[in-house]
């Protein structure tokens, strides 16, 4: 966690055509909907909690606008995994257990720089639940993250120790899948995490713009694609998938 963006804004989570695509849409320029998810696809949704919606206890700005989207590019994936934050009492990244600090500060753990957050996500109450217009059935496995008390975890793949890993990756691999598009909450912080951690792990990772609302804190969000860019990461939108297609018809 220490060497990553977002940490620098923490003061406050014959080329062939594919190749000519993938060019494209690493840049962020508009492309033919032509990208198809497949067999080796998974549909990644990142943190899709009440507690990062309207009324939740971190919410990010109009966070539950991407359920819709999720739910329609949802059908043409197979495999699909949802991420939950999912903190103890007490948890280490909130401001409330460091006495003095207040939300968005910043201290220095054995792990580096960790950003405090108000109270949120915590285990077994509703404003850690996955938003009930969540309309994935098919998701075969929910990653829980952020449940050891003295470690935070935006990345799906990695805790914020660079050392502890969820597992996704193997998980991953055991199946088959070779593409990860990311979805979810927030943008600047736990999406691109993931995405960087699935590049990490030699995935061909896509992130779904309006699949994701962000933070933004002091250009975390400018930063966020420009490492996600440098690291491979195709930034694409919605109506850049083929649908119609897919191997989970609705
Ligand atoms: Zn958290």
């Amino acid at each position: 966690m220490n060497r990553r963006f977002f940490l620098k804004t923490a003061s406050l989570c014959g080329m062939t055509a594919a190749a000519g695509l993938a060019a494209r849409v690493a840049f962020g320029q508009s492309a033919p909907a032509s990208i198809e998810p497949g067999a080796d696809s998974v549909l990644l949704v990142v943190d899709t909690q009440n507690c990062f919606t309207s009324g939740g206890t971190l919410a990010v700005k109009d966070g539950e606008q991407i359920v819709p989207v999720i739910n329609r590019i949802g059908k043409a994936f197979a495999n699909v995994v949802l991420t939950q934050d999912w903190h103890p009492r007490g948890h280490v990244s909130f401001a409330s257990s460091h006495p003095g600090k207040k939300p968005f500060d910043t201290v220095h753990l054995s792990y580096g720089t960790q950003v405090l957050w108000p109270d949120h996500c915590i285990q077994g109450t509703e404003d850690a639940g996955l938003r009930q217009d969540l309309d994935v059935p098919q998701a075969q496995l929910i990653i829980r993250k952020g449940y050891h008390k003295n470690v935070d975890s935006y990345s799906a793949f990695m805790e914020a120790d660079r050392h502890t890993s969820t597992g996704l990756g193997v998980y991953l691999k055991a199946h088959g899948i070779r593409r990860v598009f990311v979805t979810g909450l927030a943008t600047d912080f736990c999406v691109a995490n993931s995405a960087l951690d699935a590049r990490a792990e030699g995935f061909d990772v896509y992130v779904i713009e309006d699949a994701t609302r962000a933070v933004d804190l002091n250009g975390s969000l400018a930063e966020a694609w420009d490492a996600m860019r440098r690291a491979g990461v195709k930034r694409i939108q919605s109506s850049d998938l083929r649908l119609v297609s897919g191997p989970v018809k609705s």
